[in-house]
């Protein structure tokens, strides 16, 4: 297995990274990571105007995955992620779904219970749901800031990129540059307080390359349901963009017309808020993977 250090960080997906490894496709890959924070939160009297912002959202790595070309996609399955035991929450003014208000900083301590599948904050007892909200690769164009999620992922914020799941990302560079980070132990959709519960992780992912699939959006596959990823400037943008390209995925990978797959989806398919607290807003068009099975979609993006 390869192990990639959190001193390996980096706060932007670039089209020029330089991989600190290189791992094979189906080679475990263990990500050390550091909470969003780099760790400069410590207790509940640390509050995030006293932190220095430019080290926020580190994703650790790059890893190049051998092969990986531009137009490929790259699947990389979360196999675990295994939490530290102290996460913290946080409040910072004009941040947030409602940022106007929150007047103060605020930041609560939240400790996780691995054996029982459980977190505790202020007296309640919440499911342990670890998942990744950062996880990217370079991108077609310029870079972007770890704290943005785009087509090239990164801050996604999105709680189906858990354990089990599969993140599909278009490859725009050689070897993709894999980088992940900013994990949280729970998170509701929205994460309307402008933070999960923060959590330094060991995330262990395996990857694989669909060659020649070219696909503009980043792809969870869960269980039983594909998602489509879309980050746009507001949420009524990405509802429209996701819609569309789910649409677009049912017609090419079933052979349906536009009129049956829009109204398959109408029946079918989820729209459902990620997140609405970073630079650019996330939703996830969800469907049934009985309705719309992945070896359907995997042929009909590599065109055969
Ligand atoms: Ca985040
Ligand atoms: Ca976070």
């Amino acid at each position: 297995m390869k192990i990639v250090k959190s001193e390996n960080r980096i706060f932007e997906f670039s089209p020029l990274m330089n991989p600190v490894l290189e791992a094979a496709p189906g080679e475990r890959i263990l990500f050390e990571t550091h909470d969003c924070f780099s760790g400069q939160i410590s207790s509940e009297e640390d509050v995030c105007t006293g932190i220095d912002f430019d080290y926020v959202n580190p994703a650790t790595g790059p890893v190049a995955i051998k092969g990986a070309e531009k137009g490929d996609l790259l699947g990389v399955k979360i196999e675990d992620i295994e939490v530290a035991e102290r996460a913290f929450a946080v409040l910072v003014p004009g941040a947030g779904v409602i940022p106007d208000k929150v007047a103060a900083p605020a930041t609560r301590l939240i400790e996780t219970d691995t054996a029982a599948g459980t977190c505790s904050f202020a007296g309640f007892t919440l499911p342990l749901k670890p998942m990744v909200g950062v996880i990217g690769v370079a991108p077609a164009g310029e870079g972007v800031s770890t704290g943005t999620p785009g087509a090239h992922g990164g801050n996604m914020d999105t709680k189906d990129i858990k354990k089990g799941s599969t993140v599909w990302f278009p490859v725009n560079a050689e070897g993709a540059m894999l980088a992940l980070g900013d994990c949280h132990a729970a998170m509701g959709d929205g994460e309307v307080g402008c933070s999960g519960a923060e959590v330094p992780a060991k995330v262990t992912v395996t990857t694989g390359l669909i060659k020649n699939a070219p696909f503009g959006r980043p792809m969870v596959v869960t269980e039983d349901e594909l998602m489509i990823v879309v980050s746009e400037d507001s949420l009524d943008l990405a509802a429209e963009s996701a819609s569309e390209a789910m649409v677009s995925l049912v017609m090419k990978s079933l052979g349906l017309s536009f009129e049956d797959s829009l109204i398959l989806c109408s029946l079918a398919m989820d729209l459902r808020i990620s997140q609405v607290v970073d630079p650019k807003k996330t939703v996830r068009a969800a469907i049934s993977l009985f309705l719309l099975p992945w070896d359907r979609v995997a042929a009909a993006l590599a065109g055969e």
